[in-house]
């Protein structure tokens, strides 16, 4: 069955496949994008190019290149200065959905949740001890 879709990128509407997300005359346009790129990384000295260095030097948008370290067409581990922003704080990361910060924030407003919870039930506790002490005056 036809799937009628816009495609994000210039507007026309065009048969979904599920194959990708934009129309094939933008999917040709991003697949030589992704070459242009490509063959811009593998240069030795462009190795360690940031997004706005090849941004700069090739066609390609900083959302493409997010997308393609997401989907791991462009490695991080060959191209350390790649990745896509944080969920939390925008800034670059190239592993699940947070930076290893907000991770490590993460982890620590949890122990300061528990700790927390630990001291409200001690009120809580404290409190009713007190009211039953009360009562039975
Ligand atoms: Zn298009
Ligand atoms: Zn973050």
């Amino acid at each position: 069955m036809a799937d009628l879709r816009t495609c994000p990128s210039c507007g026309e509407f065009f048969n979904y496949t599920g194959v990708r997300e934009v129309c094939p005359r933008c999917g040709m346009n991003e697949e030589k994008t992704y070459e242009e790129v490509y063959r811009f990384l593998r240069k030795r000295e462009n190795r360690a190019a940031t997004i706005e260095r090849i941004v700069e030097a090739t066609e390609a948008t900083e959302e493409m290149l997010h997308k393609w370290v997401r989907k791991g067409r462009l490695q991080p581990a060959m191209f350390p200065n790649l990745g896509y922003p944080c969920d939390n704080c925008g800034k670059l990361t190239s592993k699940g959905k947070l930076c290893d910060t907000c991770i490590a924030d993460l982890k620590q407003d949890l122990k300061t949740f528990d700790a927390a919870t630990e001291f409200r039930e001690a009120v809580r506790k404290n409190d009713q001890a007190t009211y039953l002490s009360d009562r039975k005056r």
